[in-house]
């Protein structure tokens, strides 16, 4: 990648002071290729890197995953799965206000137009995440923590499994994604551990893992200050775009730069409030649990389709991630959550497993499902990367790779009109 940006890159630049806000998956990846290209770059985070959202996911890349959460039949299921306590799906009273804005996108999202775009759009974006991540992984010396096992999405019952063949895998299928069907005896000839708890279900062979999230952000992290990246370990108060470039004020200083990338996860829809942008960007949290269990019991993420959650071999045993719980972030969280996703996770293993550690976080999610990666129309000073629910992890190496070549004038790798920070006006 290094090779590949700079010989793009317009070297005018190269002098320019750039600040990331957030050092999540997305600034980590964001900073480091920005650096890549000759800029001095900033990382700013009121915490240590990588201990927000972009700790606690499944570890999956799933490149797979290139339908929005919106369509109709989406929209449909939405009421009985909130009167149902063991459903994956939740909504807080206290948090319907900030849902409104956008429940209404999400409901002009699932119409079949905008729906069949975004699939398109999410495609197009899928389609180089893989090699961009490879890019990232190289540059950041972290091949170590990344596993190419593919993955599988498993099913209850046979009739659940066909239902799901015949709209959703065949749409995925078109979409040009590498899928095979597996029969539970297949299941098992490659997951012997699991329990009988399917009847089947897809291999997707071109999925990655990451064996340790934090390990991963760490070592994005690490090269990040060994190629001279600064960071400013301080929470931002204020953004104040004036002639010259952008200020950013903590507590303790203002700071001025030529450029500024915001990446701030779920708490980018305050920031970018100050620069007069509103976007329905909401915090749609999810938990993981980790099992006291050998991490190799199982080779690869295993997601239990009914349930919606995923167990990852991880160095620290498996962990069980999962829930879509739409609530303030700041909320207490909620036992049932998690006692739900155990008893889920004992089932697929066939055993009762130890509990190590419970843990909750926002994904930061956008009503179309597809993240803003683009400059401000109004002041190109500014670059949004954030809102990518689902799947920060996946796309954070060509996130990274997009922003760079926004900020530095080169063509960009593909149509970025339907990312646009603007789309929601
Ligand atoms: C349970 C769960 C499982 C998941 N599984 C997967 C998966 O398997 N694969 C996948 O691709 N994705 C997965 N995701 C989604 C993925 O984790 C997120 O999309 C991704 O981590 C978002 O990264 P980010 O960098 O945007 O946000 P974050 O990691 O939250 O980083 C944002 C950073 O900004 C900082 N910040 C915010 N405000 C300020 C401020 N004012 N001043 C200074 N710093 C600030 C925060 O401290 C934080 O470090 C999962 C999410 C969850 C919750």
């Amino acid at each position: 990648m290094s090779n590949f940006l700079s010989e793009n890159s317009s070297n005018q630049n190269t002098n320019k002071q750039i600040a990331v806000l957030g050092a999540g998956i997305i600034g980590l990846s964001c900073a480091l290729q920005l650096q890549q290209v000759g800029y001095k770059v900033t990382l700013i985070d009121q915490d240590e890197p990588g201990l927000g959202t972009s700790f606690g996911n499944a570890g999956l890349f799933a490149y797979y995953s290139c339908q929005p959460l919106t369509s109709f039949s989406a929209l449909r299921s939405i009421p009985g799965m909130l009167l149902d306590n063991e459903s994956p799906l939740s909504i807080s009273n206290g948090y319907l206000p900030q849902l409104m804005s956008y429940g209404w996108h999400f409901t002009k999202a699932c119409t079949s137009t905008r729906y069949r775009k975004g699939s398109q759009a999410m495609s197009a974006l899928q389609k180089l995440a893989p090699a961009a991540d490879l890019d990232l992984f190289t540059i950041s010396n972290s091949l170590s923590l990344i596993r190419s096992q593919g993955s599988l999405a498993l099913f209850s019952s046979k009739a659940g499994f066909e239902k799901y063949q015949i709209k959703e895998l065949t749409e995925r299928k078109r979409l040009g994604v590498k899928m095979e069907y597996l029969s539970h005896a297949e299941v098992q000839e490659i997951e012997p551990n699991l329990s009988s708890f399917h009847e089947g279900g897809v291999y997707y062979p071109s999925s990655r893992h990451t064996v340790s999230p934090i390990a991963l952000s760490q070592s994005l992290f690490e090269t990040f200050c060994q190629q001279g990246g600064q960071f400013i370990r301080q929470k931002v108060k204020k953004l104040l775009p004036d002639n010259n470039g952008i200020s950013v004020q903590t507590a303790l200083q203002n700071k001025h730069f030529d450029q500024l990338i915001i990446a701030a996860g779920a708490a980018s829809k305050n920031l970018v409030l100050q620069l007069g942008l509103t976007i329905p960007l909401v915090s749609e949290r999810g938990y993981h649990l980790m099992l006291d269990e050998e991490p190799d019991i199982i080779k690869r993420p295993i997601g239990w389709v009914d349930t919606s959650i995923f167990i990852t071999p991880m160095t620290d045993g498996i962990r069980v991630a999962g829930t879509s719980e739409f609530t303030d972030p700041d909320a207490a969280p909620s036992n049932i959550r998690s006692e739900t996703m155990l008893n889920h996770a004992e089932k697929m293993l066939g055993r009762k497993s130890q509990l190590t550690k419970t843990w909750y976080g926002s994904r930061p999610s956008t009503p179309d499902s597809l993240p803003v990666i683009g400059q401000c129309k109004s002041d190109k000073r500014i670059t949004l990367a954030f809102g990518h629910g689902h799947l920060g992890l996946t796309l954070a190496g060509i996130t990274g790779k997009l922003v760079t070549q926004l900020v530095d004038g080169q063509k960009t790798d593909l149509d970025m009109e339907p990312f646009s920070p603007e789309r929601f006006m």
